[in-house]
């Protein structure tokens, strides 16, 4: 039985795997999960040699009826996502020390170099597939091709990676909203330098923050927006979530290829540098479905807010501090792609939590559902207006048997960066300051359980993060920061910019207009 998708607030059930993926987010705020988590079929051990690609096709089938997506164009566009990888087996394992058992799942090797290619290469093609169809659909009926204006805000990572997603899409038009001189320098010049004409990129004066408030000023109004459809790049949309299951299997098979993981007799634990909970839930899923994965690990850096709640039962945001304006005040780490204040797709982990905790206590499927959403409505509203909620003691007791959590502080990803770059055996490994958190999680709870696998997930490309990497290897004897600088990134410093600055006056208004002057330019035509 393939499931439908429903909103973890209760708003919406029934809902097809394309509405889902058009609408992002549901409309009663709530975020879309498949109403039951797929089973494996019982000879799943038989997907071991299977490529990336066949397992995602396996995987994804599992969730997409063929009724929705017919098999031939689902291979498709999977095949159009990961060709764009620059290694083979898209997303491979190595091994980083092969007495504690600690390995590294390197999912980095797409288009921009980060993790969020793997999801943002297959959402990209999904979403020409859907809008090419019911834009033929349309113009049968004689009525007008639908446009959609993808929108999202980024502190660097999603903007590049949306970009690479959708460039050159048809009927597609991009905005990326980003801080002025707050991302770096790699990465501005990966978005802005990309020449597709649907793609716009807006230099934003202020943070992160402000950005994500004018993103969420837009979504708040939609109908200003009118007749263009708006839907978001960001972690919400479900298809970035099931597009990343597929590795936590191809680790899986790929450490029972090499024969160091005894599938009979080892066990596994999963470490995820975690900052919107996008990434350690599709693990999650993979766990639900069957794979044998002993534990998930929430690896957070300074900005714990997970971390916190795994500790305390409680998820509270954090005040803002001195003479800070916003609603709150995230860090800024060496990590900037986890710092979140909050985490957007804890809410779906709460939901499928609270489905078993509270549903086994009332009768009836239609009701476990419904007292799922009631509780998660209590939860978001308790944080909307006293910041903060906290669960009851079962609740906690639910998350704590799949999940543990460590906090990973700046001073100790650069330690690790270091020692991992003298470990024996690995000719100099470079860790990102995002995949050094994971690793860093990964080697504590070795220590505390050394009789298991640790898998850690290495989520960018070092020379996306120049200045953490150049810190923590700043005093060793040969080496040089270009050494690591791959080709692709290297030439971007010389290509010609397109960016539109906005400034603070202009505000929502402003964005409005250029996202309205943009699109009209290709619309009338
Ligand atoms: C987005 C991102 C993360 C965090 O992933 P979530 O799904 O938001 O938890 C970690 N590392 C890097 C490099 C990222 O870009």
């Amino acid at each position: 039985m393939i499931a439908s998708f429903l909103s973890t607030r209760g708003g919406s059930y029934g809902v097809s795997f394309e509405e889902a993926v058009l609408q992002g987010l549901a409309p009663d705020g709530g975020l879309f999960v498949p109403e039951s988590i797929p089973s494996l079929p019982c000879d799943w051990n038989n997907w071991v040699d299977l490529s990336f690609e066949e397992l995602a096709f396996e995987i994804l089938t599992l969730y997409i009826p063929s009724t929705e997506i017919p098999h031939q164009f689902l291979k498709a566009i999977i095949h159009q996502a990961y060709a764009s990888f620059r290694v083979p087996d898209v997303t491979p394992t190595i091994t980083l020390d092969n007495e504690r058992k600690i390995h590294l799942l390197e999912l980095f090797h797409g288009p921009t170099f980060a993790f969020k290619d793997i999801a943002l290469q297959f959402f990209g093609n999904l979403l020409e597939f859907f809008l090419e169809r019911r834009n033929q659909t349309l113009q049968k009926a004689g009525q007008d091709r639908e446009h959609y204006v993808v929108v999202g805000a980024t502190s660097g990572d999603t903007g590049s990676a949306g970009i690479e997603g959708l460039r050159g899409k048809k009927d597609v038009s991009v905005f990326v909203l980003f801080p002025t001189g707050r991302v770096s320098s790699v990465q501005e010049a990966q978005m802005t330098t990309v020449p597709d004409a649907n793609v716009h990129c807006l230099s934003v004066d202020g943070t992160f923050d402000d950005c994500q408030g004018l993103l969420k000023g837009l979504f708040a109004d939609r109908s200003a927006m009118a007749p263009f459809n708006l839907t978001s790049i960001n972690s919400i949309n479900v298809s970035r979530i099931l597009a990343q299951v597929t590795f936590y299997f191809a680790s899986y098979f790929s450490l029972v290829r090499s024969g160091k993981f005894n599938p009979s007799s080892d066990q596994i634990k999963f470490s995820v540098p975690t900052g919107n909970f996008g990434d350690i839930l599709a693990g999650f899923l993979a766990k639900r479905m069957g794979l044998p994965i002993s534990q998930l690990i929430v690896a957070t850096n300074e900005n714990d807010i997970l971390h916190r709640f795994w500790q305390t039962g409680t998820y509270e945001k954090l005040k803002s501090t001195g003479s800070n304006t916003h609603a709150g005040a995230v860090k800024e780490t060496m990590s900037p792609a986890m710092d979140v204040l909050i985490s957007s797709n804890f809410e779906r982990l709460l939901w499928f939590l609270a489905y078993d905790v509270y549903g086994s206590e009332v009768d009836g499927e239609r009701e476990k559902l419904q007292v799922a959403s009631s509780m998660v409505r209590q939860w978001q509203a308790a944080l909307k207006s006293e910041d903060r909620f906290s669960v009851e003691q079962k609740m906690l007791n639910a998350a704590r048997a799949e999940f543990s959590s460590q906090r990973v502080s700046d001073a100790e990803t650069l330690a690790t960066i270091h020692d991992v770059y003298q470990w024996t055996g690995l000719k100099h490994y470079v860790l990102d300051p995002h995949s050094a958190i994971g690793v860093t999680a990964a080697i504590r709870s070795a220590e505390a359980a050394p009789s298991f696998h640790h898998v850690a997930l290495s989520t960018a490309h070092p020379a996306k993060f120049s200045h953490a990497v150049e810190l923590a290897l700043s005093e060793e004897q040969g080496f040089l920061f270009s050494d690591i600088l791959p080709p692709q990134l290297s030439v971007l410093e010389k290509l010609p910019r397109r960016v539109i600055h906005v400034k603070r006056r202009d505000g929502l208004d402003g964005v409005r207009k250029i996202i309205m002057e943009e699109v009209g330019k290709v619309t009338k035509t």
